[in-house]
């Protein structure tokens, strides 16, 4: 299944609307981390201008764990949550690749279990893990 339809397909489930601008949102964010503004650019260029709209759908998918928001130097990004079990609402891993300011993820579950693994934990659960690694290129 393609990777936003199993947003869509997540939503369905909860019962909840997929309306054409939360439809957008999802489709903006895939594959994507965007500030605001990034999101509410690409959102107009396909006509969705209404800025309040942007607002609120956006509100609406960090409540439905459906997208998160992600604080990385000081600015605010947003991007899809569900998109594999080790990049969720609670656990993910950033890179920033700061000649570029381009952000990426590690998609690597043993990242979360070594983590987990460790005795500092024996006794807690895990609520989240939210890695940012900063980075550059090799000369
Ligand atoms: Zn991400």
């Amino acid at each position: 299944m393609d990777v936003k339809e199993k947003y869509f397909a997540s939503l369905r489930k909860k019962n909840l609307r997929i309306t054409k601008a939360r439809k957008a949102m999802i489709e903006v964010l895939q594959d994507n981390h965007l500030t605001f503004k990034e999101i509410q650019n690409r959102l107009a260029e396909k006509g969705f201008t209404n800025v309040s709209t942007v607002y609120n759908n956006l509100d609406f998918l960090i409540e439905q764990k459906i997208a998160v928001e992600l604080y990385i130097d000081d600015t605010k990004y947003y991007d899809l949550a569900l998109d594999n079990p080790m990049h969720n609402a609670d656990s993910h891993v950033h890179v920033i690749i700061k000649d570029t300011n381009q952000i990426t993820e590690i998609a690597n579950p043993n990242i979360f279990s070594f983590i987990k693994s460790q005795p500092e934990f024996d006794d807690l659960t895990v609520d989240y893990i939210r890695i940012t690694i900063a980075a550059k290129k090799k000369k």
